[in-house]
């Protein structure tokens, strides 16, 4: 057993440190509305927008699998890759409110072969690598679990009278 290290951030002030819910850190532009990540601090991303300020916001912890490679060779930055380069799975995740993507490593043990375009995942974060003293953490996205058609999350369990609308009732369209 070896004693609990301090935790920090492999790249300081790009996602909270919580245990439990950890969340990117991004902005919303003040004029337009985009989002971005990392946080915009000079001009806003919308090409049609001449905004300069910006709000610094978590982003959503959940989204979908939009792409998803391996990463046999170390990517360029912005992705914070272990010295020596450890092969890791890659995604790009589709933030539904903020209408944007984030790239970002796969958890560990994940595979590509455990992932397909809409899986539901979350972030997690985890040890990137180490020293005498500290872990330092990186973003991740790991399979939430839900079944693809579901939206099944951890909790209490829905009542099965919620269970409605699924074969069209009330609607014909
Ligand atoms: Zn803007």
């Amino acid at each position: 057993m070896t004693p609990a290290k301090t935790r920090r951030a492999a790249v300081e002030g790009w996602f909270t440190l919580d245990e439990a819910e950890p969340a990117l850190i991004g902005s919303r532009c003040s004029d337009c509305g985009t989002f971005a990540f990392p946080k915009e601090t000079s001009f806003c991303r919308n090409p049609v927008c001449s905004g300069t300020e910006f709000v610094e916001t978590e982003l959503s912890r959940h989204g979908t699998v939009w792409s998803y490679t391996n990463a046999c060779y170390q990517p360029p930055k912005p992705y914070v890759a272990a010295d020596p380069y450890i092969p890791f799975s890659l995604a790009a995740v589709e933030l539904a409110a903020e209408q944007m993507g984030v790239m970002g490593q796969v958890a560990g043990g994940v595979t590509v072969d455990d992932l397909a375009v809409g899986t539901e995942v979350e972030l997690v974060l985890e040890t990137l690598y180490e020293d005498d003293d500290h872990e330092y953490v990186v973003w991740k996205w790991r399979p939430s679990g839900s079944p693809p058609d579901g939206r099944v999350r951890p909790g209490p369990a829905r009542p099965a009278v919620a269970r409605r609308g699924l074969d069209g009732g009330g609607r014909d369209d």
